[in-house]
């Protein structure tokens, strides 16, 4: 049976805060500076004595901020989650509206920015919080390739 890997964020216990993983997201996938701009972003639960939390996609299957996307910039991936055509964005921010967990950050200018789960950023954990995860599926047929960097 086919698999797909979604990210998955089991250790957040250990977490630092240093942002190397947004950073990498960031500056690897989205081809940004800013720890904003990337797919998984680090916040803290309240202070540092309660440490930190990832704001990250769930990888659902449907994905509703796809649903929601009138021009299919955001499309269904196939084992969760979304693929991203960014020259289709209209920049509406129906997407990051419709997500349930607030894991797409919109930039000033409503641009989305949301995990794809290619497990680029995971490598760059100090310690080790992130973890690539394989997931079964079905027998629908395989979904076009993801187009992130514009
Ligand atoms: S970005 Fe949000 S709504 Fe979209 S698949 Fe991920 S968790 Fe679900
Ligand atoms: S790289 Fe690891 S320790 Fe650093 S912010 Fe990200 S999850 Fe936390």
């Amino acid at each position: 049976m086919k698999k797909a890997k979604i990210l998955t964020t089991p250790h957040m216990e250990r977490c630092i805060g240093c942002h190397s993983c947004s950073l990498a997201c960031a500056r690897l996938v989205y081809k940004k500076l800013s720890w904003d701009t990337a797919g998984i972003r680090i916040v803290s639960s309240g202070g540092l004595s309660t440490g930190f939390e990832a704001k990250s996609c769930l990888a659902c299957d449907p994905a509703p901020c796809a649903l929601a996307c009138p021009t299919g910039a955001f499309s269904q991936r196939r084992g969760g989650g979304v693929l991203v055509k960014r020259k289709l964005c209209i920049q509406c921010g129906d997407c990051a509206e419709a997500c349930p967990v607030d894991a797409i950050y919109l930039a000033p200018t409503w641009e989305p920015f949301v995990c794809i789960h290619c497990g680029q950023c995971v490598a760059f954990c100090p310690h080790h919080c992130l973890e690539m995860v394989e997931m079964s599926l079905g027998a629908a047929p395989a979904a076009e390739g993801k187009e992130v960097a514009s």
